[in-house]
């Protein structure tokens, strides 16, 4: 565990302090959160996320910056693009106050210690990403998930959410474990189960949170997905297991398990 300031020092005890650092917090959260909606767009085309700057997707303008500011300017410019008054989809404010919560809550959570709170801001906003290119695209970036599970199983030693061997398992129970009910779904059914892309998510999860994070995040996408499907049937009059977009819902369990004190 890493304290940069000692848990009884000025990170966690005064409250003008605790003021201070949730306000950066949520400000970062919201710049960041700014950011993933650029990543979700032009990732999956393979554009660059960091060159040209933003634009708006439907005159190709470029956004100045007193019209990027996160939340604020959708609301100054009632959701219309300056330049052709196009509408802006209300989910960019909601993705940028959403990955600002998640900034505060990884610090309520994880406190005092700093390495901590920033790996699960990363992780959050690694999450909000695959959630939301998998709901648009039934994709997933497998390159991110995995540096993401490099990046769980080499900082688990100094993190220590789990102990390394279980981090391990977590991988192997994630992966292998989903891959398998992969392979008997499609025994059964003849069709598709899970994509590589939820077998790697699955692993990701394993790796910050060990075999038992898996289980409990696919619990939670598994009740999620059965929900949608069983909503779904008077319309399609089936339950297939095709184009549910079950990386969204792993990453609302990974969240949930991320975030809920057990
Ligand atoms: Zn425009």
């Amino acid at each position: 565990m890493i304290d940069v300031i000692s848990s009884d020092g000025l990170w966690a005890s005064t409250p003008p302090m605790v003021i201070f650092t949730v306000t950066m917090l949520a400000s970062f959260g919201l710049v960041i959160g700014s950011y993933l909606n650029v990543v979700v767009y032009r990732l999956p085309a393979g554009i660059s996320t960091v060159y040209p700057g933003s634009r708006c997707p439907r005159c190709l303008m470029s956004v100045k910056p007193w019209d990027n500011i996160p939340v604020v300017s959708y609301l100054l410019l009632a959701a219309r693009c300056r330049d052709c008054r196009g509408h802006i989809s209300l989910r960019y404010p909601l993705v940028e106050a959403l990955t600002s919560i998640f900034f505060v809550v990884s610090y309520w959570r994880f406190s005092p210690d700093v390495l901590e709170v920033v790996v699960a801001c990363g992780l959050s906003s690694c999450l909000v990403v695959l959630a939301l290119i998998d709901w648009d695209h039934r994709q997933v970036p497998l390159p991110l998930v995995f540096a993401g599970v490099i990046c769980g199983l080499g900082l688990q030693p100094w993190l220590g959410w789990v102990a390394p061997f279980e981090a391990i398992q977590g991988v192997l129970v994630g992966g292998a474990g989903l891959w398998l009910m992969s392979g008997a779904w499609r025994l059964l059914t003849g069709e598709q189960g899970f994509g590589d892309g939820d077998v790697w998510v699955l692993a990701l999860i394993g790796s910050f949170g060990g075999p038992v994070a898996v289980i409990k995040a696919f619990v939670v996408a598994a009740f999620l997905a059965l929900a949608v499907l069983v909503l779904r049937i008077p319309w399609r009059r089936t339950a297939s297991l095709r184009g549910v977009p079950f990386v969204t819902y792993l990453s609302i369990g990974a969240l949930a398990v991320l975030f809920m004190p057990s």
